[in-house]
């Protein structure tokens, strides 16, 4: 099956005793068992429930791999990967990821003796050269929140596997309709479902897929013990707004394409991050990698007064945190999503204090490109 009727259709069945088309949202704890030992495959919903057994194999198959997982939040489903690890490992992560698996290392799993480094995963020798004898994990984003940056997968993969390492890829910007990692050998791709997946900003979760057995069985025992779970229901809106992420991912990608260009033009914006563009330093290997761009884009303002100048004038853009809903969503990253990095580490990793990021929706590319020309006027 080619992606968007595996969006559609896979892991999806009409229900058995009604014929039900959608999938029912099995709100209910527990499982009447017939005798001692005999159940129908559920026993507990914090173990498994239908509806979310649904969504875990419907992004089984569009990552192309064998083992989903559904958690609460794309942060739970973080937490319950780096719970793969011991006391005293070592884990190198791509150095601009999202604000919240900083914090999440940095502030949090810190205190177990976890040790996190952040380093620019773009250079492939600066990520070499930060392995240690302790290192277990290699943690990409790519492309990166905010700044747009690509790490070489094949090149992660080749490192990884000859050091036996676990390579994990963060694919919430790129979705699986624009790149499947582990098609390309990385172990573990993890999502915020919040973003795309969902699309329609009126949930939160967090998908995890993988192919390795033990692997995915050590992650499910660490699921039902942990038990950031995501719910029925929100497994239910998650599987609704999968049905549409192609067509959804095409608009995306082409409004934002044409915003990029337009805004690559503007004098008062110094700098557009966004791969499609050709003047992007890794166009090339995102052309190599990804299907298309997506529609995540981030530019510099030059300075703190024009973002706040420029985000109180938008209209039609709304100024939110999050991304990857139908409507088109403005952001600060220095004072919203990066808040908690320290301000050195912002400058190096170039969220600077003039960039704003725009999570391009799917309305009319002349109402967002309008919306856009009069805000910058106000700078
Ligand atoms: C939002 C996001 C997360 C965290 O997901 P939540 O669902 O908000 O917990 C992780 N990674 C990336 C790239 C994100 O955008």
């Amino acid at each position: 099956m080619a992606f968007s009727t595996k969006a559609v259709h896979a892991g999806i069945e009409p229900d058995p005793t009604t014929g039900s088309i959608m999938t029912p949202i099995h709100l209910t704890s527990t499982y009447v068992q017939e005798e001692l030992g005999k159940n129908k495959g559920y026993e507990y919903s914090r173990v498994s429930n239908p509806t979310r057994t649904v969504l875990e194999r419907s992004i089984a198959a569009l990552e192309n791999g064998t083992e989903g997982l559904a958690f609460a939040s794309g942060m739970a489903a973080e937490t319950a990967i780096f719970h793969l690890l011991q006391a005293g490992d070592h884990v190198v992560v791509s150095h601009n990821v999202y604000g919240g698996t900083y914090r999440l290392g940095k502030l949090v799993l810190n205190s177990f003796n976890l040790d996190f480094e952040f380093v620019d995963t773009t250079d492939i020798r600066t990520l070499k050269a930060a392995l240690k004898p302790n290192t277990r994990m290699v943690f990409i984003e790519t492309p990166t929140n905010p700044t747009m940056e690509i790490t070489d997968l094949a090149a992660v993969v080749k490192l990884c596997r000859a050091r036996k390492l676990i390579s994990i890829v963060d694919n919430t910007f790129a979705t699986p309709y624009l790149q499947n990692p582990l098609d390309m050998g990385i172990d573990i791709v993890v999502h915020s479902a919040t973003k795309y997946l969902n699309g329609h900003s009126d949930m939160l979760g967090g998908l995890i897929v993988l192919k390795d057995k033990a692997l995915a069985e050590r992650l499910r025992f660490i699921q039902k013990s942990t038990g950031g779970i995501l719910s029925p229901f929100d497994a239910w809106q998650c599987l609704r707004g999968i049905k549409t992420l192609a067509v959804r991912m095409d608009r995306h990608t082409m409004n934002a394409m044409e915003i990029a260009l337009f805004l690559n033009k503007q004098r008062k914006v110094k700098r557009v991050n966004y791969p499609g563009l050709i003047s992007h330093p890794q166009h090339r290997l995102a052309q190599k990698q990804m299907r298309g761009f997506g529609g995540m884009i981030s530019f510099d303002l030059g300075s703190l007064d024009n973002a706040r100048k420029f985000l109180k004038s938008v209209r039609l853009c709304a100024l939110a945190e999050s991304l990857g809903g139908v409507e088109t969503l403005i952001s600060h990253p220095a004072t919203m999503t990066h808040a908690s990095v320290p301000v050195e580490e912002r400058e190096r990793i170039g969220v600077t204090d003039g960039l704003v990021r725009i999570s391009v929706g799917i309305e009319d590319l002349e109402d967002l490109l309008a919306d856009l020309k009069q805000a910058l006027a106000k700078i």
